[in-house]
């Protein structure tokens, strides 16, 4: 495989590897229910993290997992950092170095997250969303494509070049990092704990077809709090309802994301989707009582950044869309007040000729037989900081998932194969091989 800068792969040591990942199917399937089972909410991350310095640590390439805190006041003035929602106590990301004996090749980050959003309405899962369940080849639970499987196509595309008794010959970086899904301040906080890789792949799971991801929206949050004024239910007219005045200020926001989704503000990346930029409500809280008048109500709002407009631009047209809406007349006065905190990231390009999206189009196409698409991502990973803010470059690519942030999410166990397949070629010519 010569073409994207690859070095050649011996024929019997690719057989070797690509056997080693066949024996491993089942270990993988088994890691993956493993995963699914810690419900690693933002906060809940310890148990899987835990799992992931054994997985790392039981690879055989005398791997030292280490633990990566997330320090406030070391990150809080890098470029990518996002306001907390919550303290770093506890919560350590894991990462672990393989070093060669002699350096043939490029040194390579793979990386991935543990967090998982919430399950949602637990009823509504054919089968609990943390306990791993497997019908028609594909494996369900809450983080089974976004991204458990991305972390054992990891852990076992490793696993299966040690079968195979060889290791990767240059730096390879291993890390399982928390708060992709609020902050990404996890991967900021390893990426400035780690030397800068020549490259770094993430397995986030793909749009429903083999993909490589070639750009991604950022995303702002913000929290808008109402306060109205309480009456009693039967002098209704005298008070101002919080939650009513949300409604308002959905308003707002909608014609904002109409205005950002015009053709003119696209970015090429996003010439073809009509719609990147979503705006969503994720959080409605509010309200006393059935019979008084709601004093106070808090909307937690996801707003898209298209590359090329700033999140901090986008933060200060939020400011001024919640100054104009206190001033419409259906508020009647209520009172409007927003923090941002939770993403605060900017959008991203991952140009499609740079050296690491060659190799993984190649190795993908060798492997398989089948061409990358490329895709625009409507969602963020944690691949911008390597882009943005890291002096190296960054993709994602990762199996086949369905329903992320849904009801009964899964992901294709064929696919999470073909992928810790890829890995493992694209390891291998990557980085250059030696015997373990
Ligand atoms: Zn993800």
């Amino acid at each position: 495989m010569p073409d994207a800068g690859l070095l050649p792969i011996d024929p019997g040591a690719r057989r070797a590897i690509l056997g080693a990942v066949d024996s491993l199917a089942d270990d993988a399937t088994a890691l993956l229910a493993q995963l699914v089972r810690h419900r690693s909410l933002l906060g809940e991350e310890a148990g899987c993290l835990d799992a992931m310095a054994a997985a790392f640590a039981g690879l055989g390439l005398g791997l030292a997992p280490r633990r990566v805190p997330v320090h406030v006041d070391r990150l809080a003035g890098m470029s990518g950092f996002s306001p907390p929602l919550m303290s770093y106590a506890g919560r350590d990301n894991v990462a672990a170095v393989h070093r060669p004996r002699q350096r043939q090749g490029r040194s390579l980050m793979l990386q991935g997250h543990v967090d998982v959003v919430p399950e949602g309405a637990a009823d509504l899962w054919a089968t609990p969303p943390f306990e791993p369940d497997i019908r028609g080849g594909r494996l369900y639970g809450r983080g089974a494509g976004d991204m458990k499987a991305g972390l054992v196509s990891i852990v076992m595309a490793c696993a299966a070049l040690r079968r195979a008794g060889l290791q990767p010959a240059a730096e390879l970086q291993l890390a399982a990092v928390i708060e992709e899904e609020c902050t990404g301040n996890g991967a900021l906080a390893v990426m400035h704990a780690l030397p800068r890789p020549d490259a770094c792949l993430i397995p986030e799971p793909g749009p429903g077809f083999p993909a490589l991801y070639v750009a991604e929206v950022g995303v702002v949050w913000a929290w808008v709090t109402i306060t109205g004024r309480p009456a009693h239910v039967r002098d209704m007219q005298a008070g101002v309802n919080a939650i009513e005045a949300a409604y308002v200020l959905m308003e707002r926001f909608r014609a904002y994301e109409d205005a950002m989704n015009r053709a003119e503000r696209r970015h090429p990346a996003f010439a073809g989707d009509n719609h990147p930029i979503n705006v969503n409500f994720g959080t409605l809280t509010g309200g006393e009582w059935n019979s008084s008048v709601a004093t106070r109500a808090r909307l937690g709002v996801r707003v898209g950044v298209m590359p090329g407009h700033s999140c901090h631009d986008v933060r200060t047209e939020i400011e001024a869309l919640v100054a104009q809406a206190a001033d419409d007349p259906r508020l009647r006065g209520a009172r409007l007040g927003v923090e941002f905190k939770g993403f605060m990231a900017d959008g991203c390009v991952f140009p499609r000729d740079q050296p690491i999206a060659q190799a993984v189009t190649a190795t993908h196409r060798a492997v398989t037989g089948t061409e990358l698409r490329h895709y625009s991502a409507t969602g963020l990973t944690d691949a911008r900081f390597y882009t943005l803010y890291g002096g190296t470059q960054a993709t994602c690519y990762g199996p086949d998932a369905e329903n992320i942030h849904g009801i009964d999410e899964s992901v294709g166990l064929d696919a999470v194969h073909d992928v810790t397949r890829v890995l493992a070629l694209t390891i291998a010519g990557w980085c250059g091989l030696e015997a373990a």
